[in-house]
C-alpha cells in the first residue's frame, strides 16, 4: 500500500466495497433467471483496505451471500488482508474470508 492509511480509513475503504458489492449482487439476483444463478461466476470487488485496489474476485452468488450473512466478513483476495484490521476467518487457494475487529 502506497500511502497509509488510518484503521477508519481503511474501514470505509472496505465498507464502500462491499456496498457497491451487495448492490451488484441484487441486481444479478433479480435479472438473472436462478438455475443460470447457480453456476455463474461473478467477479465482486476485492474488499481489501487499499482504495486503489482494482481486482476481483470470482465468486457464485449463492458464495458470495453466505459470506455477507454475517455483517462484519468480507471477502478479499488472500494476499491482500490487513491484519490491522481484520482476521482470517477461512481461506481457499487465493481468496480470503475476514472478519473485521470493528466497524
Ligand atoms: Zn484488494
Amino acid at each position: 500500500m502506497k500511502r497509509k492509511l488510518t484503521k477508519r480509513q481503511m474501514i470505509n475503504v472496505e465498507l464502500a466495497e462491499r456496498a457497491s458489492n451487495r448492490k451488484a449482487a441484487a441486481a444479478l439476483a433479480h435479472h438473472v433467471p436462478k438455475p443460470e444463478q447457480r453456476d455463474l461466476k461473478i467477479l465482486f470487488n476485492c474488499e481489501c483496505a487499499d482504495p486503489d485496489c482494482q481486482e476481483r474476485v470470482p465468486l457464485t452468488l449463492a458464495e458470495y451471500k453466505s459470506v455477507h450473512a454475517s455483517p462484519t466478513q468480507f471477502i478479499i483476495l488472500k494476499d491482500h488482508v490487513e491484519p490491522e484490521v481484520e482476521s482470517i476467518e477461512a481461506s481457499g487457494q487465493s481468496l480470503a474470508v475476514v472478519e473485521k475487529f470493528s466497524l
